[in-house]
């Protein structure tokens, strides 16, 4: 699997678990994407439209046979098959997969944007994202990522819900 890729999922409709772990599976069950890593679930308050559902939000990432644009399609087909409606910008929805990085790629197109060009603000992608990946580095960013989120406003919002275990399984933390 020649690129490796990490996805920020989302979803505050419906069984929001479910839907994480039925978009992972989706995903993974490709033949030509292989899960490599995930973080644990995080719970978290809506940024941007706020009069909705908290969300839970994860990162994962992937080795892949496709390039950028076969993966951002094949997300968008996952996203359709669970249900999803756009009807209000960054409003409620059964999953978001969002393509966070592609190798080091930077890509500018129409469809897609690589790195994601909101993830440097939001805590609920950088959270389970520094989690995953503390020493990533970036094409352009000098430190870290992990040193961004002292910077981060809204990281209160942003709660571990499910914690990752050693173990590959999650265990449950709160509700
Ligand atoms: P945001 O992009 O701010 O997180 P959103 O996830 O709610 O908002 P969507 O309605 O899910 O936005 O996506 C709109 C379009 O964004 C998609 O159809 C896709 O073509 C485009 N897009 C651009 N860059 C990316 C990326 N890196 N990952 C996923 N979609 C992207
Ligand atoms: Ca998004
Ligand atoms: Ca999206």
């Amino acid at each position: 699997m020649k690129n490796n890729a990490v996805i920020a999922l989302g979803s505050n409709v419906g069984n929001r678990y479910d839907n994480l772990v039925a978009a992972v599976n989706k995903l993974t069950d490709s033949s030509n994407i292989n899960l490599v890593n995930y973080s644990s679930i995080y719970e978290t308050d809506p940024v941007g439209y706020e009069q909705q559902e908290q969300f839970l939000n994860m990162v994962i990432e992937v080795n892949t046979e496709l390039n950028a644009f076969e993966l951002l399609k094949r997300c968008l087909n996952i996203e359709l098959e669970l249900g999803r409606k756009r009807e209000i910008k960054w409003g409620p929805r059964t999953i978001d997969l969002d393509i966070l990085l592609f190798n080091q790629e930077n890509i500018k197109s129409e469809t897609l944007i690589v790195p994601h060009p909101r993830m440097f603000d939001r805590a609920f992608v950088l959270v389970p994202l520094i989690e995953m990946k503390p020493e990533l580095k970036l094409p352009g960013l000098a430190r870290p990522i992990a040193a961004l989120i002292t910077e981060l406003p809204d990281k209160e919002g942003v709660r571990l819900w499910k914690r990752k275990n050693g173990e590959d399984v999650f265990e449950h933390i709160g509700n």
